[in-house]
């Protein structure tokens, strides 16, 4: 490729580009930052700052940026075979040992896997199969999925009508019919004066009236993210997610796990179904599963859903062109080596987790935060006009931004969502990379306060 300078690849980006969740116009006033290499925990842009990359890209650089390993592996599977399916009575080899292995890692009996290209498609897959799982056992009146208001799953048509996100539902006309939305467990949104386990069954019971709202023989899954990410890194309390699953058993109501950013060691264990012990029927994975080095997502079935469906579902009439990719799948297999060999998920359990939670906790100590969340190695701050009140600015979303761009000033990347901070760095980081993303984090803060006078 013949060498570009960066104002030039800006106007071109502007004049070419359309951005995913970005104002378009206004990015093409900005200016684009194009990011050019990565190295462990940092990134660096054309113009040479180099960043600390505190979101893990986009909650997926899992083992870190720059291994080279992955390349290798992508490489020789490129070489050897560069492409085949899994239709027609087909497969590859890195599929099959990534399916053996995926089935190994996740807990209980997911034992089966299906492969997509993203997160989105994971859950669009889990719609179909689930209702077909209901229809082919002669219930197909058992169809309705219940999401969250404000969870996400996605951006296809199915999977951001599985997610609560308004601003996404206004635009093309969603969700679709058979989806409805009950309230997350947000505790500093609406807990209250309640205890963290009251709270957790209050915000389970909710899932109960829902049910029982439309009627159990017409309620085919549940679905969330075991963790709220992309809506602030809501963590729930303790008892919410067994709660869940009491409930989904007794009304035969499917559970699935969206676990394409907690899923590959984010919340200190490999899976956050394990971290609150329960058991999903079917799982969504993504992200982590190649540190988002090669697109690549998974649904994982239990043997009760996977029975069905390969016992009385016939021809499954689902599936992508890269559905196994063998290229992803080589990666994917790389990546867990990588993450198994250098126990990279009991690290962050047992070492550098609890250290980052420490530094990170240590920030409710500002002014300007009303509450700092944690869990693993992913967390969030919640900025507020006065500390004791977990009131929100007005204008919301307007300081979470200010933040941010303080912080890419003093070379940290972090994320805002409303008045949020998020936390999700790549789980190799180390301990002096937590000491300058904690001091980076103050000064952003500082400078936040200090603007808003
Ligand atoms: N599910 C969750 C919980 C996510 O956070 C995301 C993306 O951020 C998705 C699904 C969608 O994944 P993808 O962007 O790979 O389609």
């Amino acid at each position: 490729m013949t060498e570009i300078d960066t104002a030039t690849l800006q106007r071109l980006d502007a004049a070419h580009h359309l951005h995913p969740f970005n104002d378009n116009a206004a990015l093409a006033k900005r200016g684009t930052r194009i990011l050019t290499r990565g190295e462990g925990c940092y990134v660096w842009d054309a113009e040479g700052n180099q960043l600390l990359d505190a979101f893990a890209g986009l909650w997926c650089v899992n083992i870190g940026y720059g291994r080279r390993e992955l390349g290798e592996a992508a490489s020789r599977q490129m070489t050897q075979l560069a492409y085949y399916n899994s239709f027609f009575q087909c497969t590859t080899e890195p599929t099959v040992r990534l399916s053996a292995k995926l089935a190994e890692l996740t807990p209980h009996d997911l034992n089966h896997a299906f492969f997509t290209n993203s997160g989105s498609e994971a859950n669009d897959t889990i719609l179909r199969l689930v209702r077909h799982f209901w229809a082919v056992q002669d219930q197909p009146e058992k169809n309705i999925f219940i999401g969250r208001h404000d969870g996400y799953h996605g951006s296809t048509v199915a999977g951001a009508s599985l997610g609560g996100m308004k601003g996404m539902h206004k635009q093309g006309g969603l969700p679709i019919p058979g989806i409805v939305h009950i309230d997350p467990p947000y505790w500093f949104g609406d807990g209250g004066d309640m205890d963290e386990e009251a709270y957790g069954r209050h915000c389970a019971k909710r899932l109960e009236d829902k049910i029982l709202e439309l009627g159990p023989e017409r309620v085919a899954a549940f679905i969330g993210e075991p963790v709220m990410g992309a809506i602030g890194v809501y963590i729930p309390p303790r008892n919410y997610w067994q709660e869940i699953e009491r409930i989904c058993r007794k009304y035969d109501v499917l559970l699935v796990a969206d676990e394409v950013i907690t899923g590959f060691g984010r919340t200190g264990e490999w899976f956050a179904s394990q971290t609150f012990d329960f058991r999903p029927d079917v799982m969504t994975l993504a992200k982590g599963i190649t540190s988002g080095y090669i697109p690549l997502g998974a649904v994982m079935f239990n043997d009760r859903v996977a029975d069905v469906l390969s016992g009385r579902g016939g021809e499954l009439a689902h599936g992508y062109t890269y559905s196994g990719h063998p290229v992803c799948a080589a990666v994917a297999l790389e990546n867990i080596r990588i993450l198994q060999e250098e126990h990279i998920v009991e690290t962050c359990r047992n070492n550098i987790g609890p250290y980052l939670g420490e530094k990170w906790k240590a920030l409710a100590g500002h002014p300007l935060v009303g509450e700092a969340r944690f869990l693993g190695m992913v967390g969030a701050l919640e900025l507020v006009p006065s500390k004791p009140s977990r009131t929100y600015f007005p204008d919301r979303g307007r300081v979470g931004q200010l933040c941010r761009d303080f912080a890419l000033q003093n070379g940290l990347i972090l994320r805002a969502t409303n008045d949020a901070m998020l936390l999700s760095p790549p789980l190799v980081i180390s301990r002096s990379q937590v000491d300058e993303l904690a001091e980076k984090t103050w000064k952003a803060l500082d400078m936040t306060a200090h603007a808003l006078g």
